[in-house]
């Protein structure tokens, strides 16, 4: 779908829509605008329920005026207008209080980003506005010096956050990708010190360096069009399941017949409008032409090769196991029996080896390790199919989640080591 040739008008309602059904906003909070080439600014109305917001419900302002629509507009624009005159590159923003990042707000810290390198790319550092009387003058000032300092992202004190980019789908990767981040670092806070990334320990861009193919179309592999309707439902799955923010994240299938030859999800593409067509073949080292693929591409062609019975692979940073990679703690599935079946030991692995020793990564696998936590990058998962390495990244996200709950209402009890023997000879890999 190419968003960006929609109306102002669509493009907010197809935003506010995901915003609220991801749990982002409440009915009466948040709101979106958009600037368009001639300088006017659609945006968001008051008062109208944001669960069933209408493209006819959006406002047109020039200079401050509405020119068009049948409502007033949200009360706080004045925000929006200054941010647009204090950053011309800005044409798109998104503010609402969804309940991880409005807890930042709360206590007036800005999250650190670099708890994973994609939440720093996507995010990039968050400034802060302080607290001021919702749509007063005197927080639109404090929120456009904020963005004036060159900040994207903006914590704002006691209220909720505002993050804008140049078309509003990167406005909202921002927004929901911070709040991903948002709910990885408080989880992570329970767990012990939560450890960020040093600049120098980023890479610029998430971009794999891979040569491509010489001829833009090569025959297609067996069976290559099934895979592809399947990876491109497993990973939109994934991202209605709140298991990958709309961006990050890579998931791979391999080809039949092929012991180097896979589809693999391209870089920084939203995962809600993934295409078959958009799903990268690599093939003996070798990128599809034309297309980018996805950064981990050379660990999952590494794991493909080490592994012939790997079949699939997710590598996710879905919010709470993820919080365990932060800290740096292993995941203990033997808290849960089925948990502990699909999951087994699922080690931790230091950071740094998965962007220049893909082989060390690998060779950590096992046909009873099927799961690896990656110190400040997510989770990966692997599985004979796609399902399997989908519900294994499931599987490992819930226990996560189990785990944080546990501890508020009792003392979390793992089964005895011969509960887990007799798991392991029951159930064996
Ligand atoms: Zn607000």
């Amino acid at each position: 779908m190419e968003f960006s040739v929609l109306h102002p008008r669509d493009r907010i309602v197809a935003v506010m829509e995901r915003i609220y059904a991801g749990g982002m906003t409440t009915t009466s909070g948040g709101n979106l605008s958009v600037r368009d080439p001639e300088g006017d600014v659609w945006v968001t109305p008051t008062g109208i329920d944001k669960g069933h917001l209408a493209p006819a419900d959006i406002v047109c302002l020039r200079d401050g005026c509405v020119v068009e629509g049948q409502h007033r507009p949200t009360s706080e624009y004045l925000f929006h207008l200054a941010i647009y005159e204090r950053r011309p590159d800005i044409q798109a923003i998104v503010h609402a209080h969804p309940p991880a990042l409005a807890a930042f707000g709360i206590v007036q810290k800005t999250p650190d980003t670099r708890v994973t390198p994609d939440s720093y790319w996507i995010c990039g550092p968050v400034g802060c506005a302080p607290y001021a009387l919702t749509g007063s003058e005197e927080l639109a000032g404090r929120i456009a010096d904020a963005f004036g300092q060159g900040f994207d992202s903006v914590l704002m004190e006691n209220h909720g956050v505002v993050t804008a980019g140049d078309d509003l789908l990167h406005a909202f990767h921002r927004f929901e990708a911070l709040e991903y981040c948002a709910r990885t670092i408080i989880s992570a806070s329970a767990l012990g010190p939560v450890r960020a990334l040093g600049e120098d320990e980023i890479p610029e861009t998430g971009l794999a360096d891979m040569a491509s193919m010489e001829s833009a179309s090569s025959s297609c592999a067996p069976g290559e069009s099934t895979v592809r309707e399947r990876l491109r439902d497993v990973v939109r799955r994934a991202h209605a399941q709140h298991l990958m923010p709309s961006t990050a994240g890579a998931v791979s299938a391999r080809l039949e017949g092929g012991m180097d030859s896979f589809l693999i999800t391209p870089h920084r593409q939203d995962w809600t409008y993934l295409e078959v067509d958009d799903l990268v073949r690599i093939e003996d080292g070798l990128c599809e032409r034309g297309k980018v693929p996805g950064r981990s591409v050379r660990l999952h062609r590494a794991i493909y090769q080490t592994h012939p019975d790997v079949g699939a692979i997710v590598h996710a940073h879905a919010p709470y196991v993820t919080a365990y990679a932060v800290v740096g703690r292993t995941l203990d599935a033997r808290h849960l029996s089925e948990s502990y079946v699909i999951l087994r030991e699922a080690p931790l692995l230091p950071y740094g080896p998965q962007f220049d020793d893909e082989a060390r990564v690998a060779t950590a696998l096992s046909s009873g390790t099927r799961a690896l936590l990656l110190q400040n990058d997510g989770i990966l998962t692997t599985g004979p199919g796609l399902i399997e390495a989908f519900d294994c990244l499931e599987v490992a996200e819930f226990t996560a989640m189990a785990l944080f709950g546990a501890v508020h209402v009792g003392v979390p009890v793992p089964i005895t080591e011969d509960d887990v023997r007799v798991l392991d000879e029951r159930f064996p890999r």
